[in-house]
């Protein structure tokens, strides 16, 4: 269960990770759609509004199923940690004023609380949940409806999910407009607390505010391969579990921490069954949209620091599954620049 999120957008970060220093300023949609009237703006947002949800959409979906695996599998090294049932709720205010209209044709979704996403594989997925259902109540409880929905919706999950099992009641819509009420018996599980979700930007651009971790559509776009994306994702979740962002580093520190947090990544990929030397091989190739921006980053190692520590880790790793050893942070070196 992780509530779908107001559509914002992060202001200008520099390209590659950089961490937000607070929560990102919530700048909505319309503002993409804004600056669509301008010359200079990217193919992204000259988008009519339905493309742009229609987007908007698949790049969760994309990004949620890449999430929840390293989530899943490292929550054992996770400091903050959720019941989750592998899907994602919204209603209609969730979009910007502009956008309702178009939101509420295409994706079903209206003043109620209904199922935006189900993740392939998940227990709300293998009890047969669907996008679009409304949500009722959990173990015989009603949700209630109104300004207060979301606040009451998640406290009464959050309690129902403290077990093995909860019952989630849903009113399905079929093509003839006829409502059928339906119950399904979730099995939640207990996962990394650091949702990621999409932010719409024409910047390349991964960031964390110690909650969750936003990546830009430009990046999603850019990065093809779903490895890489993990490696990103990892990275920027590897920053708010080793709380960095309380840190005020120099830029000298800025820089091990860089590397701590992929180094940590990489951990993380490898638990969750990632190919790791296929990650690291994006970094070596020259077409990586993310090489040139950062070889001139002053708080940032450059790729040769960076390959350097990502085989330290590497090798550290393989070490420990020779030996049928668990693999977890411990067993990373200390990064070096
Ligand atoms: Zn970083």
């Amino acid at each position: 269960m992780r509530r779908a999120i107001a559509l914002t957008l992060a202001g200008v970060f520099l390209y590659g990770c950089e961490e937000a220093r607070s929560a990102p300023a919530e700048v909505k949609l319309d503002t993409v759609v804004e600056k669509a009237d301008t010359p200079n703006m990217t193919d992204e947002a000259v988008i009519r509004f339905s493309d742009i949800l229609a987007q908007y959409q698949a790049l969760n979906t994309r990004l949620e199923n890449v999430a929840a695996r390293l989530q899943m599998t490292n929550a054992t090294l996770c400091p903050v940690t959720v019941r989750d049932a592998g899907f994602t709720v919204h209603t209609l205010t969730d979009y910007p004023e502009r956008l309702q209209q178009v939101a509420r044709g295409l994706l079903s979704v209206d003043e109620s609380l209904s199922v935006r996403t189900v993740r392939e594989g998940s227990t709300a997925a293998r009890a047969g949940l669907r996008a679009g259902d409304k949500l009722i109540g959990v173990n015989g409880q009603r949700f209630v409806s109104g300004a207060t929905q979301q606040k009451f919706y998640e406290r009464a999950i959050t309690s129902a999910f403290v077990n093995p099992s909860a019952r989630l009641t849903v009113a399905r819509m079929d093509a003839s407009g006829e409502q059928t009420v339906m119950s399904f018996k979730l099995k939640p599980e207990t996962i990394c607390g650091y949702p990621a979700h999409v932010v719409f930007d024409e910047y390349v651009n991964g960031h964390t505010d110690g909650r969750a971790v936003w990546i830009t559509s430009e990046l999603m776009r850019t990065v093809e391969d779903d490895v890489n994306l993990a490696l990103i994702v990892a990275h920027e979740m590897a920053h708010a579990m080793a709380s960095h962002l309380e840190l005020n580093p120099s830029d000298e520190a800025r820089k091990v921490l860089e590397l701590q947090a992929d180094s940590m990544a990489l951990v993380m990929l490898s638990r969750a069954g990632f190919d790791i030397e296929r990650a690291i091989g994006y970094w070596s190739r020259a077409d990586n949209p993310q090489r040139l921006s950062q070889s001139r980053s002053d708080t940032h190692p450059n790729i040769t620091q960076r390959l350097n520590n990502f085989e330290r880790a590497k090798a550290a790793i393989d070490i420990t599954l020779r030996a049928g050893e668990p693999l977890d942070f411990e067993i990373l070196p200390e990064p070096v620049l």
